[in-house]
């Protein structure tokens, strides 16, 4: 009885004990294994969280306790690592180091202070550390909504991957201090909704404390990869079995309310422009106009950056699932259940780089970045109203035998702006609303250039004046239902009842 005791309970005490004293001291930890092939690759990808380094037959994973555990039932061999030191320069006069917490918060409170005509600070609901997630907003007649495309960089929801961060601080910067005196900023502040959140995970980000970044986890604080904890298109809302953390709460709200058209989400660990789709093999609709918009992203700092930057892969971009699998990444959330355009950029192999680089990866980037915003002005664009009054809509945007995994866009209110970025060529367009006549359109692109269609949709209750009813041609102002509304014609409007009859008659003012 004893001997079989031992037998039975033995190995697994000391496997706890294992888990337990590596997990004694940090909640995360990071190591490397052995993989034979892509299958198995994206066998462990479920259980934790792949690091974007990947080498032929060694992978590198984040993993907290639970997913840890998991992974030692797969019997693999792995070894865990010690993060690479990082110098940390401070000279603070060329963007050469990382900031404090709250260098970080007073920068941002000053950014907002300093150029309060074009930039607002939106602060989000306080995390439960205290810390919070900081978006600065850049527009021109700032928090009015206008006929413009709403944009966002967000870096850093890998709390360690700091290179992104430091870089938006910079660019916030570069945007604000050229308003006005540079032409090309200048128009890009003018006719774009600019949204930038250089820190996506600061409680990853400052884990060792609030004065410097040296004790950066991945995770956030409860040890979750934020990158595995959106709704995904293929493993549903919670493919990480886990509750939606409070950052992902507060970046689903923002999607919900900003409706952001172009998007990118910064990391580091690799150097590549990483387009949809993570999760599945499926290739995006928009898959030649994802390969023009990331080569333009790869090209640039190829011309800007060292002789092998912007390189790798397939000379610099990469689909994600080629690549390595994802469920849960925000990508992937952004462009399914959002319709909006994102996608994955990975800035240095280092990822927190000894600071006093991060003005060569700046000089690397900048135009870059700003081609990438230029991006959001381009393709198909306009308004879509209500015939009758006039009033903006949430229309469906479809292109014909071309749009598929919700690559159509909606317009969005209260403009009713919509942007449909493409590929060069000849489309056909659907707009379309219930209880409204669909409308189709024959609409040619040109990368690079904006092609401006607005649309007028008429409600199926609607029956236009100017049709056989009415014979004469009158000029004033109709009363339609109580609301007045413009028209080249004054006699009668008619509404028209399900099987065609006439229903109601209306007087003119
Ligand atoms: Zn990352």
């Amino acid at each position: 009885m004893k001997f079989l005791f031992a037998l039975i309970f033995l190995p697994i005490c000391l496997f706890s004990q294992d888990i337990n004293q590596i997990f004694s001291e940090k909640g995360e930890i990071y190591f490397s294994f052995e993989y034979k092939n892509k299958n198995i690759l994206n066998k462990i990808s479920k259980i934790v969280s792949l690091d974007h380094k990947i080498n032929k037959e060694e992978g590198f994973a984040y993993a907290n306790k639970r997913e840890f555990s998991k992974f030692l039932e797969l019997n693999i061999d792995y070894k865990i690592l010690n993060k690479r030191k990082v110098v940390l320069e401070k000279s603070k006069n060329n963007w050469d180091y990382y900031p404090t917490y709250s260098e970080y918060v007073e920068m941002m409170e000053n950014f907002a202070d300093s150029f309060p005509h074009i930039c607002k600070l939106h602060r989000t609901d306080m995390l439960n550390s205290g810390r919070e997630i900081l978006f600065i907003e850049i527009s021109k007649n700032i928090g009015i909504k206008e006929n413009e495309p709403s944009f966002l960089y967000t870096s850093s929801m890998h709390g360690d991957e700091l290179t992104g961060y430091v870089l938006m601080l910079r660019l916030i910067d570069d945007i604000l201090n050229s308003y006005g005196n540079n032409t090309y900023i200048t128009s890009l502040v003018d006719n774009i909704d600019i949204w930038i959140n250089p820190l996506a995970n600061p409680d990853g980000a400052y884990a060792g404390g609030n004065s410097n970044v040296l004790g950066a986890t991945r995770s956030n604080a409860n040890f979750i990869d934020l990158n595995r904890n959106y709704p995904d298109p293929q493993d549903g809302q919670h493919p990480d079995g886990n509750s939606w953390q409070e950052e992902t709460v507060i970046f689903m709200g923002l999607a919900d309310t900003v409706n952001f058209n172009l998007a990118s989400n910064l990391h580091t660990g690799s150097v590549v422009a990483n387009y949809p789709w993570d999760t599945w093999s499926n290739l995006p609709a928009d898959l030649i106009w994802w390969q023009h918009v990331c080569n333009e992203y790869a090209d640039t700092c190829q011309q800007y950056g060292n002789s092998n930057y912007f390189t790798g892969f397939d000379n610099g971009i990469t689909n994600g699932y080629d690549w390595y699998e994802v469920d849960g990444g925000r990508q992937d959330y952004s462009n399914y259940f959002k319709h909006s355009r994102e996608f994955t950029l990975e800035l240095s192999n280092n990822k927190t780089p000894n600071s006093n680089t991060l003005p060569y990866y700046w000089n690397a980037n900048v135009n870059s970045f700003y081609n990438f915003m230029e991006q959001s002005l381009y393709g198909l664009t306009g308004i879509i109203t209500d015939s009758v009054n006039g009033l903006p809509i949430k229309a469906f945007v479809e292109v014909i035998n071309h749009d598929f995994d919700s690559s159509q866009v909606y317009s969005s209110l209260p403009i009713g702006n919509y942007h449909r970025y493409l590929y060069q060529g000849s489309y056909q367009i659907k707009f379309s609303k219930a209880g409204y006549h669909t409308k189709i359109k024959n609409i040619s692109i040109l990368n690079n250039n904006s092609t401006v269609k607005d649309i007028q949709l008429v409600p199926l209750s609607f029956v236009g004046i100017n049709e056989k009813n009415i014979s004469q041609n009158y000029l004033g102002k109709l009363n339609i239902l109580g609301k007045k509304v413009n028209t080249n014609k004054n006699n009668i409007t008619i509404e028209k009842k399900s099987d065609g009859t006439i229903n109601k008659t209306i007087i003119i003012n």
